[in-house]
């Protein structure tokens, strides 16, 4: 089990209260857990105390890590709300209570729900440090998995392929993207992966000896030209992206060119394009595969040079090439700009809605919903440009790439505010529908259809009988019930909140005068 000093030295130069305050938190969650265990008969704080040092290690805050260590005790400890507040204040208890709201986030199982599953866990998360906490915890869930009953382990690594991976992916994890779905892929697919993983023993055998030594080929060309202070490493492609790339290629393993990968990191942009045309001196590159995107960068922010070169043993070699700090982005995505500029708790606390608005320019590509409706979006705005911190626009300089001017992109999409003012509510068969914050079964009716509005006599949310003016929730599940005889009453127009609904009651009741 890690313990708190060694969570406390992957700290960058904390401070005493930063000292303190993880202690207090570490021995906290220590005790309140202390009769708890976990399926692995281990203490239930080894999972807590490895997301504090999982968190430590990716270069998150002093609060982030805090929350970490805290982060099931709202759930499966006598521990309260306010218990948290009094002695960790405001920022932490949002970070606990955040992650501890995504842990309702239901699952279907059907592959048609899982894109609205993904935009309301990220909808119900108000701040992405809540969402990096709850990868992380998830993380570590995938590590022990061996020890969780076999039905819920299929559940589990499922959920996190179609749910966990992608929101990873839009962070710009990289990392932490590979890591879930290396581990969570034998447990979804035994079968293919126990064939990608011969397939790879036997066409390489032992791929990081042939790297180690084109490795050291590099090295010594790259000392021998002059360049100091450059990194190198290597990897082997992730399984289950190999695993996706085998069934697009009928299983052809010679035909996949980036299974082995080195890095090259230097100091400056310019130094990168020096060690490409290194690279390329040294080494055959293959034709059309030389990727700029340091000029051009991919959608999600990543930036690097990638060529692709047959060294002089034949091995085909992908080079990827980039600064440090391009490199830090790369694998903690989001999470490194958090570390940049940590939010303070002002900006946490008092203007949640700053952070949310962040998130839809993460989703963009998923955004047109048959439901939006036009009209309550443009009343939602809310022109708050002023008050964006500076590190959130700077996330945004690195999401709209297309764009000539990519602040005022972002900006304008953090106006929008698309999430804070909508809900996601789920129909009995798993349907997502999407309404403004307020709205009511009647809004949902319509939403569904015309005539199910008109003739909605009753309704349930979560399976229980409530009345028609009863506020949905993010993540209800809502029932109609409807009558031939049922028809819209002017009560309905004291708390129907979508211009579809208040149209349609309208003209509904007009025809009866
Ligand atoms: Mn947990």
């Amino acid at each position: 089990m890690y313990s708190a000093d060694e969570i406390i030295v992957q700290l960058d130069s904390p401070t005493d209260p930063d000292r303190a305050l993880i202690q207090k938190a570490y021995d906290y969650a220590a005790e309140a857990h202390k009769n708890h265990k976990r399926y692995s008969g281990e203490p239930y704080m080894v999972h807590t105390a490895a997301v504090g040092y999982k968190l430590a290690a990716m270069g998150m805050g002093p609060r982030t890590i805090c929350a970490g260590l805290l982060h099931d005790t709202i759930e499966d400890t006598p521990v309260t709300s306010e218990d948290l507040k009094n002695e960790f204040g405001d920022e932490v208890l949002f970070l606990v209570e955040g992650v501890t709201k995504l842990s309702s986030v239901r699952y279907y199982g059907t592959d048609r729900h899982n894109e609205s599953l993904r935009k309301l866990f990220v909808a119900t998360s108000q701040d992405i440090r809540v969402l990096i906490i709850k990868l992380v915890d998830r993380l570590h869930n995938l590590e022990t998995l061996m020890h969780v009953p076999a039905e819920k382990q299929l559940r589990i690594a499922r959920e996190t392929l179609e749910i966990y991976v992608p929101v990873a992916h839009r962070l710009g994890m990289g990392k932490l993207r590979k890591e879930l779905e290396d581990l969570a892929f034998p447990y979804v697919y035994p079968d293919d992966a126990k064939r990608v993983t011969e397939l790879l023993k036997k066409k390489y055998g032992n791929a990081s000896e042939i790297l180690e030594r084109e490795r050291k080929v590099l090295q010594k060309r790259l000392a021998e030209v002059g360049l100091r202070d450059f990194k190198t490493s290597y990897r082997v492609k992730g399984l289950y992206s190999l695993y996706h790339k085998l069934k697009r290629k009928e299983w052809e393993i010679d035909v996949i060119y980036d299974l082995m990968a080195m890095r090259v990191l230097v100091d400056s942009v310019e130094d990168c394009y020096r060690t490409l045309g290194i690279v390329h001196d040294l080494w055959r590159p293959l034709p059309q595969r030389v990727k700029d995107y340091i000029a051009f960068p991919k959608p999600n922010g990543y930036r690097s040079l990638h060529t692709t070169v047959a060294t002089q043993s034949g091995t085909i070699l992908e080079i990827q090439i980039r600064t440090k700090k391009m490199h830090q982005e790369a694998e903690f995505g989001v999470a490194s700009h958090v570390l940049y500029k940590p939010p303070t708790v002002t900006d946490v606390v008092k203007q949640p809605s700053v952070f949310s608005s962040l998130i839809p320019s993460l989703f963009r590509p998923f955004r047109a919903s048959a439901t939006k409706e036009v009209i309550d979006k443009t009343v939602s705005l809310t022109p708050h440009t002023q008050k964006i911190p500076r590190w959130i626009s700077q996330i945004g300089q690195t999401y709209n790439v297309d764009s000539k001017n990519p602040t005022s992109d972002f900006v304008a999409d953090a106006e929008s505010d698309f999430f804070t003012n909508r809900i996601f509510v789920f129909t009995p068969t798993g349907d997502v529908v999407d309404l403004p914050v307020g709205a009511s079964p009647i809004d949902f009716a319509y939403a569904i259809h015309s005539e199910v509005g008109d003739h909605t006599a009753g309704a349930k949310v979560n399976r229980k009988l409530v009345s028609l003016d009863t506020t949905l929730k993010n993540g209800d599940i809502v029932e109609i019930d409807t009558k031939k005889s049922a028809k819209p009453s002017p009560k309905w127009l004291h708390f129907a909140k979508t211009s579809v609904a208040r149209r349609r009651i309208k003209g509904a009741l007009e025809q009866e005068i």
